[in-house]
């Protein structure tokens, strides 16, 4: 059995975002409290005992507290239920939580080399002692099994492949740790069950729905997809920014090569929007962007949230 809990489900900034105006934030403060989401992360499971977190958001102490499932175990004085942690990217939102895990129980951090390249530039990160903390390199197209923290295998299979995406902004226009050419700063994940066979797949970000992700993702019975904007010129429109969804390397989930029009019609059995950015107007209640991306099948969900597989 697979258990998946959403840790998290808003893009970087959460909602409300500390510094953010916007129709969204206001309204997450205020009327709709339940609005409140923190940054995107979801904690797995196969044996409902031993867990494993994609991402580690800047709200994961937050995150942890809410989840009990996460906790130490009783009778035990240092103790976390959590295994591993699976990176997708260097982004601020997936990986400062890592410093909330600073306090020395073993973990395993699994990610692409280019990735762990920009961990060991900054040294901050460090405070994860190597000893304790081991940084396992992944490939891509290649399926690894996690490791339980006495060695033994997870029963979880995870297959890291390349999306179209862009590496961290804080990156841009400067050298990255790896080099600037190469794949593997923007991961797809899929992730079975070894013993039923059940899966998923985590799409946090994503800039295109090329033919070949559409294939993987047909037929699959749960999918987490990246919803940051509703509209490419969101950010733009709104007065909030001067970025597209696509300059930030994230589709947008209406329009014509929206993710929802190009994930139509595929025998997706759950469909779940994640990286949500608070200036995204289907996070409403009744706003009629929320009734489109629902009537096509889509979820937007409360953090908290738990699937069975
Ligand atoms: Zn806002």
């Amino acid at each position: 059995m697979l258990r998946v809990v959403v840790l998290g489900a808003a893009a970087g900034g959460g909602v409300p975002q500390w510094n953010c105006g916007c129709r969204v934030c206001r309204t997450a403060r205020t009327e709709q409290p339940e609005l409140q989401s923190t940054q995107a992360s979801v904690a797995l499971s196969a044996d409902g005992d031993h867990w494993f977190l994609i991402n580690a958001s800047p709200d994961l102490r937050q995150q942890l507290i809410a989840t009990p499932q996460l906790h130490p175990n009783a009778g035990k004085l240092r103790h976390s239920p959590i295994a591993g942690v699976i990176l997708t990217n260097g982004e601020i939102d997936a990986v400062a939580g890592l410093l909330s895990m600073r306090e020395g129980s073993p973990f395993t951090i699994y990610a692409h080399p280019r990735v762990l390249a920009i961990l060991k530039a900054n040294s901050i990160f460090n405070v994860l002692n190597e000893k304790n903390v081991q940084r396992a390199p992944i490939d891509l197209d290649k399926p690894f099994e996690p490791a339980l923290p006495d060695g033994s295998p997870s029963g979880i299979e995870v297959l890291p492949f390349t999306v179209p995406g862009k590496g961290a902004w804080y990156l841009e226009g400067k050298a990255h740790p790896a080099g600037n050419d190469g794949a593997g700063d923007t991961l797809g994940l899929r992730i079975g069950d070894k013993a039923t066979g059940k899966y998923f797949y985590f799409l946090a970000a994503c800039a295109e729905v090329t033919g070949d992700l559409k294939s993987r993702l047909a037929g699959a019975p749960l999918i987490f997809f990246d919803g940051t904007v509703w509209r490419d010129d969101e950010l733009i429109a709104a007065g909030l920014g001067n970025k597209t969804g696509q300059g930030m390397g994230h589709i947008a989930m209406s329009g014509e090569h929206g993710a929802i029009e190009a994930l139509a019609g595929l025998e997706i059995g759950r469909k779940i929007f994640l990286h949500i950015n608070n200036s995204n107007p289907a996070l409403l209640r009744g706003s009629a962007e929320r009734e489109i991306a629902e009537r096509a099948g889509w979820q937007i969900p409360a953090d908290g949230t738990e699937i069975v597989l």
